[in-house]
């Protein structure tokens, strides 16, 4: 059976790096497995889910690389939702119940006083004909609920290795709301079924739902899929990511300039068994992604690790990768100026504050004139390549006796106009004879 995964947010907000987690060990699993990914929006709660945060969700996956082999949207499906709900009813596993908030609210704190698990008591299941009838002749509207079963569901998880969840000590959920709406838990097992989902990659925040669920895949007379709870990513500071923080967002990583695949590579890593690197390819993350060893412990997101692995991303990355941006930004010099300049970046649009110091105007900052009128004497004359700072300063090294910072530092302020910057070496071809001469007698150019 080929491999077809999804990835099911709810559209309610920005996705952030926690949601990338999943979002990319799914991807990666379907690419690793030749298998297909699905993106699939969980939108059966009309209030709270917003067109703009799906089609945010889909720019962001694109960003990192992600182009699901097909999008859904639960709220196009909801007649497959009636008829599975219809289907229930009839096999007598979705019950309709009458009490309010209150009334479950009141005997939840009289269960929880009488030392009792405050477990739904499946009062509803007792109701007679007539009694219902009163109940909506008062205008009550039921709301329905799953009839578990008293067992305990066991799988074998992908992440956490065998797993169960006791039936019995968790209420009958409520697939169903009072004005006809669906919760999360029945949709998406319908789906998982319709759409032939083999593997459910998701937080370990589900675990619990998966034990509801299995039972509701069997009820339906589905496919039970295999299951992996990851874990969670937490904050530096231990708390849970959420979609109404906006930091983390994806968007406000990209707005920020970092590399897509800083934030894979993080996202991806971090809390697994695999050191956490630069990573430079999706292909190359999916060879890593080991479900079995990705640890049970929270895994802590730290942003500074973020742009340690960006720079590194950078400095390692060759000239055709970013061309279309350094063009798009009005950032000239073509690859000799991007290899000048990479290994000094965190983010690559720091690059742009280093294209004015190639062409100018810079002034130049002059502590010597005597030192860099002697050294412009020995500036060869164009054009210069790789080996003409080191041939240059050899040169300046041998007449003045200078060496070292007492040399070089006196260069680079009149060259830069800067104490610190990229490798002179490789500006200097940029820079040109002109230019630098001008410099060098302290000439803004
Ligand atoms: N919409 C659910 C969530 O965002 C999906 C969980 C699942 O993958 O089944 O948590």
């Amino acid at each position: 059976m080929s491999t077809i995964v999804r990835f099911a947010p709810s559209p309610t907000g920005l996705i952030h790096i926690g949601n990338a987690r999943t979002a990319l060990l799914n991807a990666l699993v379907a690419r690793r497995e030749g298998g297909r990914f699905l993106l699939r929006f969980d939108d059966t709660d009309r209030e709270r889910s917003r067109r703009e945060f799906a089609d945010q969700t889909e720019a962001d996956l694109a960003w990192l690389g992600i182009a699901p082999d097909a999008v859904v949207r639960q709220s196009d499906r909801m007649d497959l939702y009636a008829q599975a709900a219809e289907l229930l009813k009839k096999a007598g596993r979705l019950y309709p119940c009458y009490e309010t908030q209150e009334e479950l609210e009141r005997r939840r704190r009289l269960q929880l006083a009488r030392g009792l698990p405050p477990v739904y008591d499946r009062a509803a299941l007792a109701l007679t004909d007539e009694e219902r009838r009163g109940l909506e002749g008062e205008g009550r509207r039921p709301h329905w609920r799953f009839h578990l079963d008293d067992v305990e569901v066991a799988w074998d998880d992908l992440v956490r290795g065998p797993s169960h969840v006791a039936c019995a000590s968790l209420s009958d959920p409520v697939l169903v709301r009072e004005d006809g709406s669906y919760l999360y838990t029945l949709p998406s097992v319908v789906d998982d079924i319709d759409l032939g989902v083999t593997q459910v990659i998701r937080g370990e925040d589900h675990v619990t739902n998966t034990g509801v669920q299995i039972q509701l895949f069997e009820a339906l007379g589905g496919h039970v899929p295999a299951f992996g709870h990851h874990n969670l990513l937490t904050s530096s500071s231990g708390e849970g990511l959420s979609k109404r923080l906006g930091a983390l967002s994806l968007k406000s990583l990209h707005e920020g300039g970092l590399e897509p695949m800083a934030v894979a590579s993080l996202a991806v890593l971090v809390g697994s068994a695999e050191s956490v690197r630069a990573v430079a390819s999706l292909d190359e993350l999916a060879g890593l992604v080991d479900l079995a060893h990705i640890s049970r412990a929270p895994a802590k997101f730290d942003e500074a690790e973020l742009d340690a692995l960006n720079a590194k991303l950078l400095h390692d990355m060759p000239y055709g990768d970013i061309a279309a941006r350094l063009e798009g930004a009005g950032i000239g010099g073509g690859a000799a100026f991007w290899e000048a300049v990479r290994g000094n970046l965190t983010r690559w649009g720091d690059a742009a504050a280093w294209w004015p110091v190639v062409e100018g105007p810079v002034a130049p900052v002059i502590e010597d004139h005597g030192f860099l009128g002697q050294a412009a004497a020995l500036l060869p004359d164009g054009p210069y390549d790789g080996g003409t700072w080191r041939a240059w300063t050899g040169a300046v090294k041998d007449r003045t006796g200078r060496k070292g910072r007492g040399l070089f530092m006196p260069l680079r302020l009149a060259l830069t106009g800067l104490d610190h910057g990229p490798e002179l070496a490789a500006l200097l071809p940029l820079i040109g004879p002109e230019r630098a001469r001008a410099r060098l007698s302290g000439q803004t150019a």
